[in-house]
């Protein structure tokens, strides 16, 4: 047998997330892994890499409870919000019997870890204004065990809406989690469902420090839910989850100082974002510009592949969305600094003209 076959089918038969970073690129300007654009300096405070780090890590818990108005066992913290996705399929999923939900067009980890983990996942697209298609998501609940939403939704940028979320909790209550990733949330902190926890206990909230913290590279995701979803994740999870450098610069990102400087830098981003969205639409090879709520614009182009390439070869690197359902012809743009977003309007206009 060869090691190919020796392999589980499912893993077999797996394409990988497509990554930004697996992607590649040669850029300068990185506006395809709705990054925060700039680095924000840490020094590690601790120095006893010789022990085993806490499974979690207290103060982090404690910090990331009061940031965001829950109570400290409402708390798991991850390695990114992309390893939540995964223990709740694991925790509540079993291989070959239940499945999960999602409506497309979404993040794409979703059915990754669902293919990986070998439980069915099943669609339901979402309406043409992208919203969710209740109906068509009740007829398909048999033998569902975790709907993930995604609000704001990424790569479209827009918030479910909140009566819509109410409705498919009452249709799931006792039956299934509704998974609400919130990976983007700061960027529209109003619109958080972490004050619904207490009225309902399968709802799960999934958080991240990858991007309005601009800390991506740190690798450190949240979930909140009540304490017997919360309890039932820690059954699954690694024993040292978080490495003790990572809960080390989690910890001073979520003190005072470093959650004013997120708040600061989600400023400067709507404002970039803002501005992006006056210059957009005028250019000739711009055919539609998706409202957002997030650090990421979606737009629709006249002839894409030529767009996402001109750019490319510049250094602009954007993230293709055309094999998204119902993405075609559209690039997802991560907002970055001003100088970032200007180069882009440039090289947009000098295409806009060459195409005129
Ligand atoms: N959810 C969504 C919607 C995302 O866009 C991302 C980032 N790609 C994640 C979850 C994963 O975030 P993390 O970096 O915390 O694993």
């Amino acid at each position: 047998m060869s090691i190919e076959d020796l392999a589980r089918a499912n893993v077999r038969a797996l394409t990988p997330y497509q990554s930004a970073r697996r992607l590649g690129g040669n850029g300068d300007v990185w506006l395809n892994a709705n990054e925060f654009p700039l680095p924000v300096p840490f020094e590690l405070s601790q120095q006893t890499l010789n022990r085993y780090p806490e499974c979690q890590p207290k103060q982090v818990i404690e910090r990331y409870a009061a940031y965001a108005g829950v109570t400290p066992e409402q708390v798991l913290v991850s390695r990114g919000a992309d390893e939540g996705i995964e223990l709740l399929m694991r925790a509540f999923c079993e291989p070959g019997k239940d499945a999960i939900l999602f409506c497309p067009p979404t993040y794409g980890m979703y059915s990754v870890s669902a293919e990986t983990i070998g439980i069915e996942y099943r669609t339901v697209p979402a309406l043409e204004n992208w919203q969710l298609n209740l109906p068509a998501i009740a007829e398909q609940l048999d033998g569902v065990k975790v709907v993930y939403l995604c609000s704001p939704n990424n790569p479209t940028g827009n918030l479910i809406n909140q009566d819509d979320i109410r409705q498919l909790l009452a249709m799931t209550a006792g039956k299934a989690l509704v998974v609400a990733d919130e990976a983007y949330i700061e960027f529209c902190p109003d619109a958080t469902l972490a004050g619904w926890l207490q009225a309902f206990p399968h709802l799960v909230i999934l958080r991240t420090l990858s991007k309005a913290f601009a800390l991506a590279g740190l690798r450190c995701g949240f979930t909140l839910a009540n304490k017997p979803v919360i309890d039932l994740l820690m059954k699954v999870i690694a024993p040292y989850p978080l490495a003790t450098p990572v809960a080390d610069v989690a910890g001073q990102a979520l003190s005072e100082q470093g959650i004013a400087l997120m708040r600061q830098h989600v400023a400067e981003l709507n404002a970039n974002r803002a501005w992006l969205c006056e210059q957009l639409p005028p250019l000739g090879v711009v055919q539609q510009v998706f409202p957002s709520e997030t650090n990421y614009i979606l737009a629709r182009f006249s002839d894409s592949p030529k767009v996402f390439k001109t750019l490319w070869d510049q250094g602009i690197i954007l993230r293709d969305q055309n094999k998204n359902p119902g993405l075609a012809g559209c690039l997802r743009i991560s907002i970055g600094t001003r100088k970032e977003c200007e180069r882009l309007i440039a090289a947009l206009q000098a295409l806009s003209l060459e195409q005129a």
